[in-house]
């Protein structure tokens, strides 16, 4: 077989495989026991002699592609929040494999790679309502967490600097630079942080116990208390990275709920030399819903980032492009630059000056994926109108569930005394359900029992110290009604038993 046989061939296979799983959320217990006794073990006969790339793919699309999730195939894989691909970016994806280009060094005469990253980030920016202009520190990373970790490390070296001149943590270290301005603590201020923001302040030396968190009150933990943060900005030598959750995972809510919010930790922010980093991983594309009354609230709750030092985005969620692919826009390109640059490489120095960084010096990694090629491909073909009506698909769905459980008895709708559903109802819906069941004993289960159908995959939470379920919509699949019908039979069935 020809390289170029071999591949059509592996592909055909794959495709005819998976149009006969269409809506599969999980694989059987079967195919999963299969798939993982076929796995080479030491004490196998033949254990890393050479198979051939034949035999390899017949057990890959025999035994291993069937016990893999329909996360991609269905618009019912409702767990976490990990959105599916949208074919046009599969397409895009299979070329990046083909070409296999290094997206570390901007080297405009070899290759155009990283000027369609530059454009790709761009127009992302655009599409979230930021001038790219202005946004000019703009990376793909790996996901979420890593553009957390950027942003944490910028914030890091902004606050310290913003102490002492020179104080630069990339250059003399988090020790000598905290010594030098005179620091004793850097903080994150923060409400219902995801958990990789803790991960990235302990990969920072910020410690995760310098991760505060400031909710306005139990009933909505998620909120930023402004009050408090201010309080804590005082502290005599700490200085402090205030982290916006735009979109908290349990809920789908904001920490800042409006535009003045957002001014108002901008100024304590210019006031205390305080660095603003978002995280708005799935929430940033709430910016992107269509203009119109539905969905003005979720709009106003996210509104306000421009104001904002960095923000984290995620790609391979709400966006769609395969995995991994996460963003990361900042303000404060030379800062970015400072912190992230590889330095005294000779051989990776890029041809002649550029607009255009190389990524190397911009981010974590040096060799690099082109991730950058399947977000282009969504950009462009959806438009932001049609990125808009996408999400708009998830948020109605979302509603709809939300809207069904709020007036069921067998099921409760929470967070519990949540002023702002009070005040805004179901237009307070993003793409995050969170609800229990009355019945104990049903809500011990719950879980189990609804992905026990195969037909729907949730989450499993707990909220208020008690035990929740979640759906998060991030699917492009997802049809309003045809989904909507297949989840409310389930919830009955299931409350029935
Ligand atoms: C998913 C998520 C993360 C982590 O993202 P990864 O892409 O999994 O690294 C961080 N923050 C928020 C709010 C998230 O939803």
């Amino acid at each position: 077989m020809t390289d170029a046989d071999l591949l059509a061939s592996s592909y055909a296979r794959l495709r005819a495989s998976l149009s006969s799983r269409r809506d599969d959320t999980l694989p059987s217990a079967a195919l999963l026991s299969a798939a993982e006794s076929s796995l080479p073990r030491p004490d196998h006969l033949g254990y890393l002699l050479p198979r051939g790339a034949e035999k390899t793919l017949d057990h890959l699309h025999e035994a291993i592609v069937p016990a893999l999730n329909g996360q991609n195939l269905s618009g019912r894989y409702l767990g976490f929040v990990t959105g599916s691909t949208l074919p046009v970016a599969e397409a895009a994806d299979n070329i990046v494999s083909a070409l296999d280009q290094n997206v570390q060094v901007h080297l405009p005469d070899q290759t155009v790679c990283t000027a369609v990253e530059d454009a790709a980030t761009g127009m992302l920016a655009s599409l979230v309502g930021l001038d790219p202009a202005v946004w000019n520190g703009r990376t793909f990373t790996t996901g979420a967490t890593a553009s957390n970790v950027l942003g944490l490390a910028c914030g890091r070296e902004f606050v310290i600097a913003a102490k002492k001149a020179g104080a630069s943590v990339a250059e003399l270290g988090l020790l000598g630079a905290c010594g030098l301005a005179g620091v004793r603590e850097v903080r994150v201020l923060t409400s219902m942080a995801h958990s990789s923001l803790f991960k990235a302040a302990a990969v920072l030396g910020i410690g995760r116990a310098s991760v505060r968190q400031l909710p306005v009150s139990e009933a909505e933990p998620w909120r930023l208390d402004l009050s408090a943060v201010e309080a804590a900005l005082k502290d005599e030598g700490v200085v402090s990275i205030i982290a916006i959750s735009a979109g908290e995972v349990n809920t789908g809510r904001f920490a800042t709920v409006s535009m003045e919010e957002m001014s108002r930790v901008r100024k304590l922010a210019d006031r205390y030399g305080a660095w603003i980093h978002v995280d708005g991983a799935f929430g940033v594309f709430a910016r992107v819903l269509p203009d119109t009354e539905e969905f003005a609230r979720v709009r106003q709750f996210a509104d306000g980032m421009h104001l904002a030092d960095s923000i984290t985005a995620d790609g391979h969620k709400l966006l769609n492009v395969p995995y991994d692919n996460g963003i990361f826009l900042c303000r404060h390109k030379s800062m970015q630059h400072a912190v992230f640059q590889n330095p005294n490489a000779a051989y990776l120095a890029s041809g002649g000056a550029s607009a255009i960084p190389s990524p190397l010096n911009m981010g974590i990694e040096n060799s690099r994926r082109f991730r950058a090629l399947p977000a282009y491909a969504v950009l462009l073909s959806e438009g932001r109108n049609g990125i808009a009506d996408m999400f708009a698909r998830m948020v109605r769905f979302a509603r709809r569930v939300a809207g069904y459980i709020r007036d069921s008895e067998a099921y409760e709708l929470l967070p519990d005394g949540d002023a702002t559903a009070a005040e805004f109802g179901l237009e307070a819906v993003h793409i995050i359900v969170l609800f229990r069941a009355r019945d104990e004993r049903l809500n011990e289960e719950l879980v189990g029992r609804v992905n026990g159908t195969r037909k729907m995959y949730v989450s499993g939470t707990s909220w208020a110290g008690k035990k929740a379920c979640r759906i998060a919509v991030s699917s492009w699949r997802v049809d309003v009604e045809k989904d909507f019908e297949v989840v409310r039979e389930v919830l009955e069935s299931v409350a029935r038993r």
